[in-house]
């Protein structure tokens, strides 16, 4: 069965641009998260729970940009704040009140911000909020669970998406970087920990602590899925570090302000020192940011403004595009939306409609398959395993679900990226109808690639 036939059948003019898009950017695509077999349809506009294509096909969309669009594509309020702003100002490298009030929306929102800076991406604000945790505890190392993605900087792209061989033992995984292009040297700061392995975990941050400045950390290991926090993991994590004089860092790019009006720090009540937020924030646009106790923000200082032994020795933060008005614009207006009103009640309650039929469905057709989620966001995993560490993921069938997705994307329902390490969300255009028509699809799509 060519599972990719139908498709290609249905995107001749985005295989064709595929030759000319190939011919001026490295695979085709803006993003190696965009690249895929046999090539990717190439969008002509988005609207509500939908994506066009330059074939005109219309798509039922979960993939929702990889998190961004959670109040639906388009959002009149988000675009007419746009609108507004671009009429209003483009940039001026003089500080904004919108930036201003979106700051102290994002600070008034959630638990562990006291104070906050803006960024352009999730790459950054995790970049950022590193430096910052070195500099206010004056140590190099971080730890970070294998298998996460935190951002595609040299700290980050540590010990995500290697092999068992690489990675090593369970107990003490190696820090090895993804990819080439990335110093040896960056390896030795970096400290691999097993989610949700409190025991080791434990091991490793006590064997390290006179080196380590932070962990970073996803609340929900969405980057590789959806791995859901076990047995206190997370509690157990904050008091460890709070002992140990080590910064933590919740890494809510993918979470922040989608798990809920005050994230996931706000739905599993732990506060983190450090937050990173990015995607839901923006409704769509460019807008990252990170945020702390304000004690540990203050390691921002521009050199030689600050008093006494801050005196030109202070982080450095700075950016010609952070706080943009057309983020600040976009960013404040998505967050009064998600601040008020039903968004999470709608998006939380489509999202277990969609997530436990996917599961039924697969139970009715008989194939293994575990589907995990928590509110909006969740995975199917090809498989009948247990899943709870990041290593359980590789009994997951990566072949069997790229077919799967291919097979739903031909019946035009995107369920996220075709890769079993990414995850998909509802939004709050979708509608009932639209996700029991998805477990339909979904359905077949399962029959199709069960043998
Ligand atoms: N952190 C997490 C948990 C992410 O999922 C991502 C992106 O998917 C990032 C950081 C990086 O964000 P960005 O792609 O905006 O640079």
């Amino acid at each position: 069965h060519d599972h990719a036939a139908r498709f290609r059948e249905q995107t001749p003019k985005s295989r064709k641009f595929h030759d000319r898009a190939a011919s001026v950017t490295p695979l085709g695509v803006e993003s190696n998260v965009r690249a895929f077999d046999p090539y990717p349809f190439y969008t002509e506009s988005a609207d509500g729970s939908y994506i066009t294509d330059i074939d005109g096909n219309e798509y039922l969309d979960f993939l929702l940009a990889l998190g961004p669009i959670i109040l639906g594509h388009n959002h009149p309020e988000v675009t007419s704040a746009v609108q507004e702003m671009a009429e209003t100002c483009d940039i001026t490298a003089t500080p904004t009140r919108t930036a201003v009030q979106f700051m102290e929306k994002v600070k008034e929102m959630t638990p562990s911000i006291e104070r906050v800076r803006m960024a352009n991406s999730g790459t950054e604000a995790t970049m950022h909020a590193i430096r910052v945790a070195r500099s206010y505890t004056g140590k190099s190392m971080i730890a970070k669970p294998e298998g996460g993605y935190a951002g595609a900087h040299d700290y980050a792209l540590q010990s995500v998406w290697a092999s068992e061989e690489a990675l090593g033992p369970a107990e003490e995984p190696n820090a090895v970087p993804y990819g080439t292009g990335i110093p040896e040297q960056v390896s030795e700061t970096v400290a691999p920990i097993p989610f949700n392995d409190k025991e080791n975990t434990e091991k490793i941050l006590r064997k390290h602590a006179d080196d380590m400045a932070a962990v970073i950390i996803e609340p929900i290991m969405f980057s590789c899925g959806c791995l859901k926090p076990r047995d206190g993991y997370h509690e157990f994590l904050r008091d460890l570090t709070e002992e140990l004089g080590i910064v933590l860092i919740w890494d809510e790019v993918m979470t922040g302000f989608r798990l809920g009006p005050q994230s996931a720090q706000g739905r599993l009540g732990v506060t983190p020192d450090m937050t990173t937020f990015a995607k839901a924030a923006g409704g769509g646009y460019q807008v990252a940011g990170f945020g702390g106790r304000r004690e540990i923000m203050e390691e921002i200082v521009p050199p030689g403004k600050g008093e006494g032994e801050k005196w030109n020795s202070s982080a450095f933060h700075g950016g010609t595009y952070n706080g943009h008005p057309l983020a600040a614009a976009a960013g404040l207006a998505t967050l009064e939306v998600l601040d008020s009103g039903d968004v999470y009640d709608h998006i939380d309650r489509l999202g277990d409609r969609l997530f436990n039929g996917l599961q039924d469905a697969a139970d009715d057709v008989g194939i293994d398959v575990n589907v995990q989620h928590i509110g909006s966001m969740g995975q199917v995993y090809m498989t009948d395993a247990d899943i709870h560490r990041y290593r359980d993921t590789w009994q997951a069938n990566e072949e069997q679900f790229a077919d799967w997705w291919l097979e739903a994307a031909a019946d035009n329902v995107l369920f996220g990226n075709p890769m079993q390490g990414e995850r998909f969300f509802t939004t709050y255009t979708h509608t009932d109808e639209q996700v029991d028509h998805a477990i339909e699809v979904a359905e077949d799509a399962f029959r199709a690639v069960n043998h």
